[in-house]
């Protein structure tokens, strides 16, 4: 069945050395509304999932070759995410971007799925940032996400032990994320050792551990000492919560695999003599309750990532409607062949990255610009937003007055403690 959308795209020519690509006029604010028009037929063009009637066919442990769950044909998967998805939970690191690098084509993806009204869900294991900061990270890269849409290892962490009627103070390794995470959820922080980078028998002999450290939360510290290892041990030896935030080794992020998370519970884990009670971020079941809890259908769901062990291992655990491993990040069609082979988790999907998935050129979509709605605007001089602008903003998306925007203190507090209304 064909899908009931068109791709269409703006033919505002950019130069005649650039005619095949064009200016896109895209949703770069809330008030922009996205529409994207045809570069060429071929785009225009809406692909069928041709040969594809199922794609919960492949189970763990499928004997098999890698290159048969390759998707490498133009249309990519469109025709499925068009009719039997309704939300594409998505990684980040390796199928977004690589570091601070967004990888090619990634914005006219999202502005895609967006277009064709999916639910969006942005799950990560990078525990550095909050939710917050991972909406200026998107808006700094021209993708604009909402805080709601962020899942990441920080939070789940800090909403773990909110879950837990956590009443003490959390000792972090880990980004400023964590913290804030805590800080919003008003949990307390344990400072710890702050900035010391040795721990001496002698200091070992006099460490004093605050009494009211009741949880260590640890995630990717690029700032990790042998201090905070002896801190955050005695204080698990003493009775303190373990909360891990992410298995990953680590992420491919230039010219190899950049030490992750997982590198420093392990760390931590040797040094107490403890395992973590829980891995807040993915496969973990108590992220899939989030996801749940915040009205995600998995069925219903596509779940992208690049890794088997974490991304490819939650959707599957989560009975999501199907998986797809992206070959942008860390694992490659070697390390399914070798899941294959071990029983392991597999995707029932393989694409070269997420416009591949889509259908997309990802070279073609990297180099098409995207222009903010009022840009000419801007460019006279008239940068500054007036009472009258935020009005028609207002009357576009519903709202009868801007005053109806405002939130009490105490429900806005209240809302954020629900999760959304999960917990
Ligand atoms: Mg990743």
């Amino acid at each position: 069945m064909a899908t009931a959308f068109s791709i269409t795209r703006t033919a505002a020519a950019v130069s005649s050395a650039s005619r095949r690509v064009t200016s896109v006029r895209a949703a770069v604010k809330p008030s922009a509304k996205a529409t994207m028009r045809p570069i060429n037929d071929r785009r225009r063009r809406v692909a069928h999932f041709a040969g594809r009637d199922s794609c919960r066919a492949v189970v763990a442990g499928a004997t098999g070759s890698a290159d048969d769950l390759l998707v490498d044909d133009e249309a990519g998967l469109l025709d499925f995410v068009a009719n039997d998805v309704d939300c594409i939970v998505m990684d980040c690191d390796g199928v977004l971007w690589q570091g601070d690098t967004l990888l090619p084509g990634v914005r006219e993806s999202i502005q895609l799925l967006r277009e064709m009204g999916k639910r969006l869900v942005f799950v990560t294991n990078n525990s550095n940032k909050s939710r917050r900061q991972y909406v200026h990270k998107f808006e700094k890269l021209g993708i604009f996400v909402e805080k709601e849409e962020v899942f990441s290892a920080a939070f789940a962490a800090a909403a773990y032990l909110k879950t837990q009627k956590f009443a003490k103070k959390a000792m972090v390794i880990g980004g400023q994320g964590i913290v804030d995470e805590l800080n919003e959820m008003y949990l307390e922080v344990d400072p710890g050792v702050f900035n010391a980078v040795q721990c001496t028998e002698m200091d070992w002999e006099e460490l004093d551990i605050d009494p009211d450290c009741g949880a260590v939360i640890v995630g990717q510290d690029t700032s990790f000492t042998y201090a905070k290892l002896a801190y955050a041990s005695l204080a698990i030896q003493r009775g303190a919560v373990f909360v891990a935030t992410n298995p990953d080794a680590g992420d491919a992020i230039g010219p190899g695999l950049m030490p992750g998370a997982g590198a420093i519970v392990a760390s931590v884990e040797k040094a107490s003599g403890v395992s973590p009670e829980i891995y807040a971020g993915k496969p973990s079941a108590f992220l899939l309750e989030l996801l749940k809890g915040n009205h995600v259908d998995m069925a219903r769901t596509l779940v992208v990532g690049d890794r088997l062990d974490t991304d490819i291992t939650f959707g599957r655990a989560g009975g999501a409607g199907a998986t797809v491993l992206t070959l942008s990040g860390v694992c490659g069609l070697e390390d399914v062949d070798a899941a294959m082979e071990e029983g392991g988790d597999i995707p029932d999907h393989i694409v070269q990255s997420l416009p591949h998935m889509l259908g997309l050129n990802p070279e073609d979509a990297a180099a098409i610009e995207f222009v903010e709605d009022d840009q000419e605007d801007d460019r006279e001089g008239d940068n500054t937003a007036s009472r009258d602008d935020l009005d028609d903003y207002l009357d576009d998306e519903g709202f009868a007055d801007d005053d109806d925007m405002l939130f009490d203190s105490v429900d806005d507090q209240e809302a954020r403690d629900a999760f959304g209304g999960r917990i």
